[in-house]
């Protein structure tokens, strides 16, 4: 299958899952648009190989002014916005009621709202065009809840819910939006998870093991290009009747 002339913008996409699925897109024609942040350069010149059209643009995903700027950019350099990856997504692990107030914040407002900002730029160019295929990077625990995850889980949840509502209003037209929900993936964003048990006492090879064992039943991370070959597959035409899904790619998680 080939991506050749689409565009893609996937947001966090400077390091884990977003690379990912960058390198996946990018290998099967399309160009790429990555965000996120720290230095993208390395990112930059792999995804060149591939001979699409790559650039780089550092929005903070937590402030709407940012991401029009990012939008109004990838019009300028591409021309469109065929693929959208709603991928940034950061994670704080404390009980509710030592929650801070900030990160509870930012938790909406990167994992949820950046979403909400992201697909009402990118759907007036995708119903003009009338195709378009939009991708929110959710998680289990957009289905199920953990402890200590307050605002992960309420964000997840919520971006399940708007998936199904874009995938209604645009259920006659040749744009789908779905969500795809990960088990771990070993990202920075859970090496801080594996960390935390680390500087509580186990051993590292202990606390990746156990943090597995907790949750996922094939006792092995689902990898970044795993999930590139997903979104893949939700931009295909046999695709094309996908609409509104919360589609799980978790080593069994929620079989439980
Ligand atoms: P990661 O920490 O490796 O990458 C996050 C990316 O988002 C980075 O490129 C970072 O620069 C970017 N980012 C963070 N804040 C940003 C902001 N304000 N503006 C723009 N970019 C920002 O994390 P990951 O594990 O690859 O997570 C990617 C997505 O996958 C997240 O939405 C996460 O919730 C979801 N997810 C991850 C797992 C997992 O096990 N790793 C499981 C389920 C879902």
């Amino acid at each position: 299958m080939t991506l050749k002339h689409k565009t893609a913008l996937i947001t966090g996409s400077t390091s884990g899952i977003g690379l990912g699925i960058a390198r996946v897109l990018a290998q099967a024609g399309a160009n790429v648009l990555l965000n996120g942040f720290g230095d993208a350069s390395a990112a930059l010149a792999e995804l060149q190989q591939y001979a699409t059209q790559v650039r780089h643009h550092g929005a903070d995903v937590s402030d709407p002014a940012q991401i029009e700027a990012m939008f109004a950019y990838a019009e300028a350099e591409f021309g469109a916005v065929d693929i959208l990856v709603n991928n940034a997504g950061i994670q704080h692990v404390a009980a509710l009621e030592d929650f801070p107030v900030q990160r509870w914040d930012a938790i909406i407002a990167i994992n949820l709202s950046s979403v909400f900002h992201g697909t009402r730029l990118a759907l007036p160019g995708m119903r003009a065009r009338n195709w378009g295929r939009i991708v929110n990077i959710a998680s289990v625990h957009g289905l199920v809840g953990s402890t200590g995850k307050a605002a992960y889980v309420a964000a997840k949840h919520g971006v399940i819910g708007l998936t199904k509502v874009v995938g209604l209003e645009t259920a006659t037209t040749q744009v789908t939006c779905n969500a795809i929900c990960p088990g771990w993936v070993l990202t920075p964003l859970v090496q801080q998870q594996i960390d935390q048990r680390i500087a509580a006492g186990a051993e590292a090879d202990q606390a990746r093991d156990d943090l597995l064992a907790e949750k996922q039943p094939s006792r092995q991370f689902v990898t970044p290009e795993q999930l590139g070959e997903l979104v893949l597959f939700l931009c295909s035409e046999a695709a094309s009747q996908v609409r509104g899904a919360a589609w799980n790619m978790d080593g069994g998680w929620l079989a439980q």
